[in-house]
């Protein structure tokens, strides 16, 4: 199998694994037990894993708080921050582009009450700063806006939005999950307010995150989503998964190892040899600063879906893993002004370290073949070659 899919999910390293084993076999310590060795072991683990995020993210260890993934702390920032502020107001930023997760809570908040704005994205996916500072009022209470998308791999304008967020006094979360592991970021400089990870997306484990919310200057308030025990002081109960987290610390020392170049090489090899072996062929968001490691790419009138199913040992993806069962076109690729059948005559193609220069030049083989075959049985490329469909 090829597997292209990094950006629903990642290959644990190898190095994360055996820094878990331990707390899976010997170590199974409950970390609040902290009246004994085992339960001490594993909280001092849990806190090296937090000084860990922490220090990645140049913020204090009392700001970061263990998620089950990146979903649960969107879930837990749109809540709370609407629960705790309603005394400002009930008006809520974001973007149609966001991960399904944003995109449902802020729904679902609508639904009681909230008042939604969706900026606009440009053909490219960015957002308009200049539209944000306009739709910021007196009752904005969050701007929610994701740092990287996970779709295309474009990235957001995050200084000009933290400074804008900054200079009108409204909280900025941002959902970093695309982001966190492949690029680096400062929050000591940035004024982020809220920002969520997850480990699966940089080589770590599955279930779970980090959220980090700004405490030591101008703090923030955010009703707890998960009550229970008195675990991350009573924010988020619940026994601490601690192999997992052990996990996220040894998957973030990792990325320093990291080889973004490599990948970046690997991630343009693919881009241009599409482009010249596959005609009709389109990079999505191509003009736009994106993550090194992500290919969106419209093949005209050849269905994604079908596509995937005549490279069955190549592991690609037609949306987001949370939607890719869908039959729908993508919501991202829609808002950024792409039409329902180029939306689905699109697959993402998503690197990472442990994929080859072999490996891209085998999948181009495939997909020339594949792509080249459909478009020979299909009466739709016939139409479209000989001018008869008007939509072109
Ligand atoms: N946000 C973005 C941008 C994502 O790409 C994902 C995962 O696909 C999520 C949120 C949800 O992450 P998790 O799987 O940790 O819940």
């Amino acid at each position: 199998m090829i597997y292209l899919d990094n950006n629903a999910t990642t290959r644990m390293s190898d190095q994360v694994l055996e820094e878990m084993l331990p707390f899976l076999r010997e170590d199974y310590g409950n970390a609040s037990s902290i009246q004994h060795k085992l339960g001490r072991r594993a909280h001092q683990a849990v806190e090296q894993a937090r000084e860990r995020v922490a220090q990645a993210l140049r913020v204090d260890t009392k700001e970061i708080f263990f998620t089950s993934g990146a979903t649960e702390a969107i879930n837990t920032v749109l809540k709370g921050v609407y629960q705790r502020y309603q005394a400002k107001g009930r008006h809520i930023i974001t973007s149609p582009a966001e991960h399904k997760a944003v995109l449902t809570v802020c729904e679902q908040l609508r639904g009681e009450g909230a008042e939604v704005t969706y900026l606009s994205v440009n053909a490219q996916g960015l957002i308009d700063t200049d539209e944000l500072k306009r739709s910021i009022r007196e009752d904005t209470v969050l701007v929610c806006l994701m740092a990287a998308n996970n779709e295309t791999g474009v990235l957001a304008p995050l200084g000009d939005i933290a400074a804008i967020c900054r200079q009108k006094d409204v909280l900025f979360f941002c959902d970093a999950t695309q982001y966190i592991g492949k690029l680096d970021i400062d929050l000591s400089q940035e004024p982020i307010d809220m920002l969520c990870l997850s480990a699966h997306k940089f080589h770590g484990p599955k279930g779970i995150g980090a959220l980090y919310v700004r405490r030591k200057s101008k703090p923030t308030q955010i009703a707890s989503l998960i009550q229970g025990g008195k675990q991350e002081h009573g924010f988020r109960g619940g026994t601490y998964a601690v192999a997992p987290i052990v996990g996220l610390g040894a998957a973030l020392k990792d990325i320093e190892q990291n080889d973004a170049e490599y990948v970046r090489e690997l991630r343009d090899q693919f881009e241009q040899l599409v482009m010249q072996e596959i005609a009709e062929t389109k990079v999505h968001g191509s003009e736009a600063p994106r993550l090194y490691n992500t290919s969106n790419i419209l093949f005209k009138h050849v269905r994604g879906a079908e596509l995937m199913t005549k490279l069955p040992d190549v592991a690609i993806s037609s949306g987001s893993a949370c939607v890719s069962g869908d039959r729908d076109p993508s919501h991202v690729l829609k808002a950024i002004g792409i039409s329902d059948e180029d939306a689905l005559c699109s697959l993402r193609f998503s690197f990472s370290k442990y994929n080859t220069r072999e490996e891209v030049v085998e999948v181009v083989a495939k997909l020339k073949a594949a792509v080249e075959k459909l478009r020979a049985e299909s009466p739709v490329w016939k139409m479209y070659k000989a001018g008869l469909l008007d939509e072109l």
